[in-house]
């Protein structure tokens, strides 16, 4: 029956990628299926050692593909520029009629979060200050959504122009559902919600998606606290943590779809 048909598996060779976060918990595996689907990948994060190790251990599996580190706190977006001009440089480096010169897939994963009641969050310890956060506030809006858009502004273009682009954010069920303690993290989420799916009407016409992850608790150095937590293993319906698998098949499968765009996929297995 098979016999004249033409199984055309889906590959990403000649495709780059940037995934920040990609050197450890989710982001690493999405950065592993990544290049076992033949993409260059460029890992973004700070710590050097870690992304060294990661950078090293992603497979290869055509002799064009090439992987790239790239140290940048998102933090700090000051140093954001020059991370991404490196990033531009090494592409048109690549020198392959076979590569794509653009980058087409952006997978934003790094994230943090601290844990603080809004109530006992006072602005850099002083009470009458009504201008900011507080340190850990302000770092968690700058690296989970304001980095993340800037970022993916600067490859807009390119993409438009490379007629492809997969742009996905991991989100947080939190943003949706909330969390004691997490008011700042669960805004920082759900801002990255709204951008993406206004972002998606802006960028359709150009053969580009946009699309969010929402995550509910996965295994990770991130979610360490709470996984062992019986009561919270009991209030998901499928009855255990996530892995990063779990969140990384999703990644490709928005990938591989060319008709999803400004949807939020939770994969919390039932939790919200
Ligand atoms: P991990 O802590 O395991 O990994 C975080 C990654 O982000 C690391 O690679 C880290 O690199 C990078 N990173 C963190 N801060 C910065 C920064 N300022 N600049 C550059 N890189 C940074 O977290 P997870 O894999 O668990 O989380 C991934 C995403 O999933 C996050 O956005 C998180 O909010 C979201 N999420 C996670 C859930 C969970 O249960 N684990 C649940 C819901 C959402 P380095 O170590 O070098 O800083």
């Amino acid at each position: 029956m098979f016999k004249n048909s033409i199984i055309r598996l889906f590959e990403l060779k000649g495709r780059n990628a940037i995934v920040t976060g990609g050197s450890k918990g989710i982001g690493y595996q999405i950065a592993i299926d990544l290049a076992n689907k033949g993409a260059n990948v460029f890992v973004w994060s700070r710590n050097k050692e870690q992304n060294e190790k990661a950078v090293k251990s992603l497979p290869l599996i055509h002799k064009d593909q090439k992987h790239i580190g790239i140290l940048c706190d998102l933090s700090k977006t000051n140093k954001l520029e020059e991370s991404i001009n490196e990033i531009k440089k090494q592409i048109s480096l690549f020198n392959n009629d076979n590569i794509d010169n653009k980058i087409g897939i952006l997978v934003h994963s790094a994230g943090i979060t601290h844990s603080e009641l809004l109530f006992k969050k006072s602005s850099n310890n002083n009470d009458n200050n009504y201008h900011s956060i507080n340190d850990n506030g302000n770092e968690i809006i700058t690296t989970n959504l304001l980095s993340p858009i800037l970022i993916t502004q600067s490859f807009l273009k390119d993409m438009m122009r490379l007629q492809y682009g997969r742009i996905i954010f991991i989100g947080s069920v939190v943003s949706e559902m909330g969390n004691k303690g997490q008011t700042i993290y669960s805004s920082s989420k759900g801002g990255l919600n709204g951008f993406s799916k206004s972002l998606s009407k802006e960028i359709g016409q150009f053969n580009c998606t946009s699309n969010v992850i929402s995550p509910g608790f996965i295994d990770t150095d991130m979610s360490k606290p709470f996984i062992n937590n019986e009561q919270l293993i009991n209030s998901i319906p499928l009855k255990r943590i996530g892995n990063t698998k779990d969140i990384s098949k999703t990644v490709l499968f928005l990938i591989e779809s060319d008709y999803i765009t400004g949807q939020n996929i939770r994969v919390d297995g039932g939790l919200y």
